[in-house]
């Protein structure tokens, strides 16, 4: 009998099977607002001219291709510490930042996990209920028990903080606690400044060690602004973990552009820490690859690419806000009873629609509008040309 006679078929990812799905739909008004991924008022993977410039800019002064330092390329990872703690972060020029460039935001987490499993073999993993689903996946492979605090309140159509709060108040000391740092994905509910106060003293005090998932900075409300979280946790003094995922904001999703931070108490424990992560990278692929980080560096790091970013990026997070208005208007004007509002509340790519697994269904069946069963939808999806047969086929299956 053969090697593989008793290998099981692994069930297929819920998102891209939807995609796959979509993909052999014959219906020519189908809409996939499945998967997280940002399209522009025509419906298409945009190119950013801030990454086309960068990228002309690199080819015109052509380099061969050497190994990359196991950390990553250096102009990078000081740019991906001045995005996420400021230009002027104290704790960067004390030395006291750790950043490796990873791969995508999910290399990011991975490489944290693996170090954490290291540091505390014991330690449970908590992800929010519900969270991207790679959370519980990815931690739950890197050996460890992963639960759930909770989080998103169908009724309330927003965050139950107060569960929150005591789910975390009540973990054993630790604990490794995955927070969105914004735009939580699926559910596009954020908590407050005020209210992430009251977790950073919670974490605090139960002296939880804070994993900020943080794949979305600039789709919120501004790139400054969605960093203020960590700017909170820092002020706390607080020993934490950043993952950065440059994918969206950059519309790179293929170069797997990331990087993760860990934040130590002195430079001398962030050298031993950063010694660590490079034994981790080294084992699992060795070292980083080079054009996603090259273009990335380069944009950040040349003034006039980096301000023609920020105003690509102040573009996609207008264009979502709009769609997120327009989409609460048009269902009222098709006559949705049900206030939608809470649609612009949201933040980030997505929408927890309150929408039905049997209703999600019944809109890909017989209209060919690709959810998540859920009831996530991707806003940054929609646009002035599919947007009103998506709102019709929500009216008719309401
Ligand atoms: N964290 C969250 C919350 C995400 O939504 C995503 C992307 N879907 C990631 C991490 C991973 O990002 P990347 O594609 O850069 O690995």
């Amino acid at each position: 009998t053969s090697l593989f006679a008793a290998v099981e078929m692994a069930p297929r990812d819920p998102i891209l099977g939807l995609n796959e799905q979509f993909n052999a739909d014959t219906n020519p008004n189908k809409v996939n607002l499945g998967v997280g991924v940002y399209f522009d008022e025509n419906g298409k993977l945009p190119l950013l001219k801030c990454v086309a410039q960068a990228e002309k800019q690199m080819m015109e002064a052509p380099t061969a291709r050497g190994y990359l330092p196991i950390d990553g390329i250096a102009a990078y990872d000081k740019a991906v510490q001045g995005l996420v703690f400021g230009a002027d972060s104290a704790a960067v020029k004390e030395g006291r930042v750790a950043t490796v460039q990873g791969i995508g935001g999910t290399g990011g987490l991975k490489i944290g996990a693996d170090f954490l499993k290291r540091l505390n073999p014991n330690a449970k993993v908590l992800i929010s209920d519900p969270s991207w689903e790679n959370h519980r996946a990815l931690f739950t492979n890197a050996g460890f028990t992963v639960d759930t605090y909770p989080y998103y309140d169908a009724a309330k159509k927003g965050v139950n903080f107060d569960a929150m709060l005591a789910g975390l108040k009540a973990a054993p000391a630790g604990t490794v606690v995955v927070l969105h740092a914004c735009c939580h994905n699926p559910t596009g509910y954020d908590i407050t400044p005020a209210q992430w106060a009251q977790v950073v003293d919670a974490v605090k005090a139960a002296k939880l060690v804070p994993f900020l998932d943080m794949a979305y900075q600039g789709f919120g409300e501004g790139i400054k602004e969605d960093g203020a979280v960590i700017e909170q946790f820092m002020a706390a003094g607080l020993d934490f973990f950043v993952s950065t995922s440059f994918s969206k904001s950059f519309s790179l999703y293929g170069e797997r552009v990331g990087a993760l931070s860990v934040v130590c108490e002195s430079k001398d424990e962030a050298a031993r820490v950063l010694s660590q992560l490079k034994i981790v990278i080294r084992t699992n692929y060795s070292n980083p690859p080079t054009h996603g980080a090259q273009v990335v560096a380069t944009v950040l790091n040349t003034p006039a690419l980096r301000t023609l970013w920020e105003e690509e990026l102040a573009g996609m997070r207008v264009r979502i806000k709009e769609m997120r208005t327009l989409l609460v208007e048009k269902l009222k004007a098709a006559g949705i009873k049900q206030d939608m509002s809470f649609i612009t509340s949201q933040k980030g790519m997505f929408s927890y629609s309150g929408l039905s697994k049997d209703q999600m269904q019944r809109l890909r069946s017989e209209f060919g509008i690709y959810g998540v069963d859920s009831g996530r939808i991707c806003v940054a999806a929609l646009n002035k040309k599919n947007i009103d047969a998506v709102v019709s086929a929500i009216a008719k299956v309401s």
